[in-house]
């Protein structure tokens, strides 16, 4: 019986294979690059907002499965979705990707995150976390910074 580690390998393989919403797009869509020096990974993310709602999304680069598969789980997961309620995610996602340094195992409760529950199993290392957040800390370049 494949356990849930199992289950989530599938999930990020899947993502990397097959990566949602990867391209780019025209101006006047805005084209913000992030960069993971320690392990190579490149993004490049473009977003068209309008109205306050992020009506299109893609995403170019390479770089190791995690940081992939996590920018294309992002992108599946923005795009419709208002500005104020990304940030929201944003903030949601980075919480459960942090390692709380008091207590080494349960990490924080989250609610429902879909494919990106997947991505949990990264919190054990520690280096990889930089590659799972990197499509994140992009997109929340791309929305003019933390708020
Ligand atoms: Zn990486």
């Amino acid at each position: 019986m494949p356990g849930l580690e199992d289950l989530y390998r599938e999930v990020i393989l899947d993502h990397y294979r097959t990566p949602r919403n990867k391209g780019e797009l025209p101006p006047p869509a805005t084209c913000t690059e992030g960069t993971n020096p320690l392990c190579g990974d490149e993004i490049r993310l473009f977003l068209d907002v309008t109205d306050g709602v992020i009506c299109d999304v893609r995403f170019s680069g390479h770089g190791c499965s995690i940081s992939q598969s996590s920018a294309s789980m992002m992108t599946a997961a923005v795009k419709g979705k208002s500005v104020a309620d990304v940030r929201n995610l944003v903030h949601r996602f980075k919480e459960m990707m942090s390692i709380e340094e008091s207590a080494d195992e349960a990490p924080a409760p989250v609610g429902s995150m879909g494919d990106m529950e997947a991505l949990r199993g990264v919190v054990k290392y520690p280096v990889r976390i930089k590659c799972a957040v990197l499509g994140w800390n992009t997109l929340l370049e791309a929305l003019g910074g933390d708020s």
